[in-house]
């Protein structure tokens, strides 16, 4: 697993260089010059729409028709067993590539909203500090960015000056959640962004996701913490077998299987999927 991630150069690329359109989230955001209408067209549209997305690695079937709406300020986690996709649906979420077949749309119809995306690999040129990293970065966004804002926000304002090669790996995520959260994109897509950060990090990460959902943004994130998931998600998608198993509020997921926690559930929904699909 790692050394597919690690083979897969994609995986690291950034968002805002593997963007065909780095730097319309002027452009999108403006709805003054279109009128009212418009404007509240655009507020009922989703922030992301993906439909009957379709995709297979050889003959290995990853993803099997999966559709997900996602409306500005929600929070979609996406949780599922090793190896059933979701790096796979979020890097297609995120488009730092494309389908076999479906359509993502973000933001606006014309579909040329930026994204932040944190992959589960981040990774980033050595020799840079995490200043440095930020502050090349934030010259591909229109807007002024404050580099040691973001840096405070991720919890990495003490690391600000030490090197990257040198930051451990959930301080690497961390930095990559800063990088994710340049230029204030309308849609975050994180690839187990609390993935090993300690406990302490753990709330703090979820806890920024509620601070991004409660400024409007819409965030889809994959992640094994499924205690916080439970508390923070507006919604739990369950991916396995190439197809979403549950997808619903926390509360009505562990309902459905009569679960007493999102823990619980997720052994039943995934284990009876094992049962009877594959
Ligand atoms: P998850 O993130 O849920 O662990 P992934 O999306 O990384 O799952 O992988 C889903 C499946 O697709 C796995 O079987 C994985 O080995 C396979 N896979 C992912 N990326 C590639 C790739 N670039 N080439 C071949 N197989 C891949
Ligand atoms: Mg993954």
């Amino acid at each position: 697993m790692a050394d597919r991630e690690s083979a897969e150069p994609a995986t690291d690329e950034p968002t805002t260089m593997s963007n065909p359109e780095p730097t319309t989230t002027a452009e999108t955001d403006s709805d003054e010059s279109t009128g009212e209408s418009a404007a509240a067209a655009a507020a009922d549209r989703p922030a992301i729409a993906a439909t009957d997305l379709s995709h297979a690695f050889g003959d290995v079937r990853v993803l099997d028709g999966v559709s997900l709406s996602v409306a500005p300020g929600e929070i979609v986690a996406l949780v599922g067993p090793n190896g059933s996709g979701k790096s796979t649906l979020l890097r297609f979420l995120a488009r730092v590539r494309a389908p076999d077949e479906g359509t993502v749309t973000i933001g606006a119809s014309d579909g040329r909203a930026r994204v932040g995306y944190l992959p589960q690999q981040p990774g980033f040129r050595a020799g840079f500090s995490a200043t440095d990293t930020l502050e090349f970065y934030a010259q591909f966004v229109d807007d002024h960015v404050d580099v040691a804002d973001v840096l405070e926000r991720v919890g990495l304002a003490d690391a600000a000056d030490r090197r990257v090669d040198a930051l451990s790996g959930g301080m690497t995520r961390l930095l990559g959640l800063g990088r994710a959260l340049v230029g204030d994109p309308a849609v975050v897509v994180l690839d187990e962004p609390a993935s090993g950060l300690d406990p302490g990090m753990v709330e703090r990460l979820f806890d920024i996701v509620s601070d991004l959902a409660d400024a409007g943004v819409a965030v889809v994130l994959s992640s094994h913490n499924l205690g916080p998931v439970e508390r923070t998600a507006d919604r739990v998608v369950v991916l396995d077998g190439g197809r979403f198993v549950a997808d619903g509020d926390p509360r009505a997921v562990v309902e459905s299987v009569g679960a007493a926690d999102l823990q619980t559930a997720f052994g039943d929904l995934v284990a009876t999927e094992e049962v009877t699909g594959r």
